[in-house]
């Protein structure tokens, strides 16, 4: 594998404006003055807004521009970058910044890649890092590329701040994570431990504050996530000429397959780390619904409230494994009956499901032996510890900064990167210091993808104070 060091390289076209801005603005400083949250606000907008016009659609990712662009922001500010790629273009960012050695490392990692965005839809151009309106608006502004701007520029802020933390404070925005994370997170984990060694803590992407109906906020930290267990079918059979079928193809096979995995449907199963999370929100909810999150175990024996919670997506996905098909394919013409026939399926499995016990099972109810099971990726499920000093951190910043709101550990039906850092022995939170409402929620991987630069300002000072209030 190529081992590039592109340490303060200069991106093309890299826009001069953060490195002047940023300059004026802390320079104008005394030491003890704190930051100008608006400007630093402004700065993170901007810089979010560079970003996103470096296009790191993944596949293929190609994502070292943005990572130089990163870095070469870092260097204006005099704190050393480095960009290493995993394969070429698969660009990933490091620095770090030095603190006076009481505490174990924490990690700030977010991911520099982006799921492709058809501008069909968007009212603005998907890869133009437009600001309008108080937002930015573009792919990856929420998933992840908004992400690593706040968590580059909080470790401007306290570069610039007198104080030093007790632990270093590592950045990383790698490559690759919409596709499993091999060519970035599963990269660094296995080729440069030595940048996370002895790290207490890491946080990324995952969950946030939400903004319920009627405004109330609630502080989700991810703490627990579901896997995934992709799966390829292949069915096989006589190819020939459409005109002239035998009884059975490689396509009515799969069709077969397909048709009895979507009659299957995953018994319920409710885990602790998901009856602990429905349990914390329970106390958010009034009349019977109170006390059916409270149990939601026996709560679920009952019919009819099993079939109204499991309506909720998000909440279905939460209590049983789940069995989505994907990709398909078959013969390219009309007329020809293909000897090979291929799907897809994205499984979600709960933490502590055994992949292989999940296959076996899939193969039970296809049962036909003439299609083959494979999976595609599939990696063990991993939680962390909801009594951490980060969680205590996490209920500070809730008391100080958002009026006491409830915290609440959850677990997230999709996956991020947190599994390769938990298997290190790294206790690793999903939390975005961003208020979102279920509408926000929607543009990450759809249209209009935006954030506000209130909370790209808010975010950073909050980020910074919970840096500031880990034990
Ligand atoms: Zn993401």
């Amino acid at each position: 594998m190529p081992h590039v060091n592109n340490l303060l390289r200069r991106p093309r076209g890299a826009p001069a404006a953060w490195l002047t801005l940023a300059t004026l603005v802390f320079a104008a400083r005394a030491p003890c003055a704190g930051p100008d949250w608006k400007q630093i606000g402004e700065e993170t907008a901007d810089l979010l807004a560079d970003v996103i016009r470096v296009d790191t659609s993944n596949p293929p990712g190609n994502e070292t521009p943005a990572a130089n662009l990163l870095a070469h922001k870092l260097a204006a500010e005099g704190i050393a970058a480095e960009v290493f790629e995993s394969a070429p273009g698969r660009g990933n960012l490091y620095a770090r910044l030095a603190g006076q050695g009481g505490a174990h490392p924490v990690i700030l990692l977010s991911h520099l890649d982006v799921v492709p965005a058809d501008p069909t839809g968007w009212h603005v151009p998907p890869f133009g890092g437009v600001r309008d309106h108080g937002y930015v608006y573009g792919r990856g502004a929420l998933d992840a590329k908004g992400v690593g701007a706040i968590q580059l520029a909080a470790l401007i802020v306290l570069k610039r701040s007198a104080i030093p933390l007790a632990r270093d404070v590592v950045l990383l925005a790698t490559a690759d994570e919409e596709t499993g994370g091999r060519a970035g997170a599963g990269w660094v984990v296995e080729h440069r431990p030595e940048l996370l060694a002895d790290a207490e803590y890491l946080v990324t992407e995952g969950d946030h504050i939400h903004v319920r109906q009627g405004g109330r906020r609630v502080v989700q930290v991810a703490v627990a996530e579901k896997t995934p267990c992709w799966v390829q079918l292949t069915a096989h059979g006589p190819s020939g000429h459409g005109s002239t079928p035998p009884p059975d193809t490689a396509v009515t096979r799969l069709v077969r397959a397909l048709g009895r995995i979507q009659g299957y449907q995953a018994p319920v199963h409710v885990v602790p780390a998901v009856e602990d999370y429905f349990a914390a929100l329970a106390a958010l909810e009034q009349g019977p619904l109170r006390g059916q999150l409270s149990h939601l175990r026996q709560a679920l024996e009952d019919a009819a409230f099993r079939d109204d919670f499991s309506r909720n997506a998000r909440q279905n996905a939460l209590i049983r494994n789940t069995i989505t098909p994907t990709v398909l394919a078959g013969s390219q013409k009309t007329n020809v009956i293909p000897a090979e026939a291929r799907a897809q399926l994205d499984c979600r499995l709960l933490p502590g499901e055994d992949p292989v016990r999940f296959l076996r099972l899939l193969r039970e109810v296809i049962d036909d032996d003439s299609v083959e099971v494979e999976p595609l990726l599939s990696f063990p499920a991993s939680s962390s510890d909801s009594n951490s000093g980060f969680m205590m951190a996490v209920s500070q910043l809730a008391h100080a900064d958002l009026g006491d709101a409830p915290v609440v550990p959850s677990v997230i039906p999709g996956f991020t990167d947190s599994h390769y850092f938990r298997a290190r022995g790294i206790a690793s939170y999903g939390f975005v210091p961003f208020l979102l409402t279920d509408d926000d929620e929607k543009t990450v991987h759809g249209l209009n993808e935006r954030v506000s630069v209130d909370n790209l300002r808010a975010g950073v000072r909050r980020l910074v104070a919970l840096l500031r209030s880990l034990p």
